[in-house]
């Protein structure tokens, strides 16, 4: 039946072509046969202007592999060799890598081996609900970590990445996946249903793109009409404002409340189209029908000069100049210097800080701009690895270090060898190097009988009293105690701990 339909559909596609003077390559085609079911029957016998096409397992297009059942384990197993090659040539060429620091190697993550691993992730993110896919992802992550902190291989992944402020990748993956359907889509499933995403409207409503281009574009006239616009932003809350002159005289001046989550360039871009707006709606004679609206955002001219910017509040600017010039009225929109003691520009900024904080005031425009979706999703992100870091039974020595993923982000800690054993627990102690049987015994060589843990080397091994004298009188001068909390380790006294371990001899170790 399949086969019979396959067939059927190749034979109007066959027709299609033909119409068009389009010829296919059979050599060059394939055939894949997707199904959830496990077991197939007879192979399909499918043709392709007389030729039988070979049927694959996996199939490639656009750079993606599909499989027959959808399980992306060989497309990410391809992206995951691919990312292992180009770390494994990374570290081969040892004399560069020993040169580069971690923040390179992070930024070498971020810009070379990320995007191989999420290549297209949107088509292929449900390949992470199995598990051994993640596994694989997280894996050569893992070891790019290891080299960010120059980390012994024995660390867990959790601790690696809390050390390498590395999101693990199924959690940024996530994210990206999040940010990509906001902005395709505006899609308020990600966002949540009470937010409504300012992006591009749809091509349908766009203005002409003539009309669009030339918005900014006026000759000098005399204008019988100055608008000024200001947008504010102010304790987390966000107005804006137009005030009109007619020949130097005020005539109306208006002020607008935005939602809270709105950017000042929103609020910049709405007094504009509002003033425009006020304006089209005036009876005004004919002789008298020239405006110049001021701002003082280059950005929000920015925006109206590019394209590529489609929003409801851009479009809306561009569609009212339109109709306004269609209507006889010479327009053009003009930047000004802000606090450059303008009456019009300070008047404007006064009203739209008045309307920031009117708190009580109706909320004229309440679209959330994409940076704030984004810092939504990867606020989201950091809670749910925040989350998995409080709960895993791994890496519990650099949890005592760092608790919460905020606190290692906001840590000025500097990667060496040395601190990461010191932070992590794992390296040439001989109570790591005993558990993973590479020592006789675990104990250290300063009494023979306390295990050489990083708690004891850092706290009181008398190996390193001397090193560590520096560090107890800092702490003691500030009325702490000593051992203080590792957490103070790393936070108020990082200088004075990182000095004390970097300078001990991890020969006598
Ligand atoms: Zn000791």
């Amino acid at each position: 039946m399949l086969q019979i339909v396959a067939n059927e559909t190749l034979a109007k596609v066959e027709c299609w072509a033909a119409k068009n003077k389009i010829t296919f390559n059979c050599a060059k085609s394939q055939m894949l046969y997707v199904t959830t079911r496990q077991r197939l029957g007879r192979p399909l016998r499918v043709f392709l202007q007389g030729d039988r096409l070979e049927e694959v397992q996996v199939l490639r297009y656009l750079g993606v592999w599909f499989d027959r059942h959808h399980r992306w384990a060989h497309h990410i197993r391809r992206c995951t060799d691919r990312a292992g090659q180009l770390i494994h040539a990374l570290s081969r060429s040892a004399r560069i890598y020993w040169g580069l620091g971690s923040d390179a190697l992070s930024v070498i993550y971020a810009g070379a081996i990320l995007p191989v691993l999420t290549y297209a992730v949107p088509v292929w993110v449900k390949g992470l609900s199995i598990k051994y896919n993640t596994l694989a992802l997280r894996r050569v992550q893992r070891r790019m970590a290891l080299r960010i902190i120059k980390g012994f291989h024995t660390i867990s992944f959790d601790a690696a990445f809390v050390m390498a402020k590395m999101v693990p990748i199924d959690i940024k993956i996530a994210e990206m996946v999040d940010r990509f359907w906001a902005l395709r889509a505006g899609d308020p499933e990600v966002a949540g249903p009470w937010l409504e995403i300012d992006c591009n409207v749809d091509p349908s409503e766009w203005v002409h793109p003539v009309w669009a281009a030339s918005v900014l574009v006026e000759t000098d006239y005399e204008p019988c009409w100055s608008i000024y616009t200001d947008g504010s932003r102010i304790n987390d809350h966000t107005g804006c404002a137009f005030v009109a002159y007619r020949d130097g005289n005020l005539i109306n001046e208006r002020k607008f409340h935005l939602a809270d989550w709105c950017s000042n360039n929103q609020a910049e871009l709405l007094a504009i189209a509002e003033a425009l707006s006020w304006i089209s709606e005036q009876n005004i004679p004919e002789d008298a029908r020239k405006v110049t609206l001021w701002t003082d955002s280059q950005v929000s001219l920015d925006c109206l000069r590019n394209l590529k910017i489609r929003t409801q509040t851009v479009e809306w600017i561009r569609r009212t100049v339109w109709s306004l010039r269609n209507g006889n009225w010479r327009v053009a929109i003009r930047w000004v210097r802000a606090h450059d003691g303008t009456v019009g520009n300070e008047e404007a900024d006064r009203l739209a800080k008045e309307a920031a904080m009117d708190e009580e005031a109706e909320v004229s425009f309440h679209l959330a701009p994409l940076t704030f979706v984004s810092r939504m999703s990867s606020d989201a992100s950091q809670r749910e690895w925040n989350r998995e870091w409080n709960l895993s039974q791994k890496g519990r020595h650099t949890w005592n270090f760092y608790p919460s993923i905020s606190a290692r982000r906001k840590s000025e800690l500097q990667i060496s060898y040395k601190m990461t054993q010191a932070l992590t627990g794992h390296g040439r102690n001989k109570a790591s190097l005993f558990r993973f049987g590479q020592a006789e015994d675990p104990f250290c060589g300063c009494d023979g009988v306390t295990e050489q843990t990083w708690d004891h080397l850092i706290n009181g091994c008398q190996l390193f009293e001397q090193e560590r004298s520096r560090l107890i009188r800092k702490v003691m001068l500030t009325g702490e105690l000593w051992p203080p909390d590792a957490r103070m380790l790393v936070g108020r006294f990082l200088d004075p701990f990182s000095t004390f371990i970097n300078s001990m001899d991890f020969e006598l170790l």
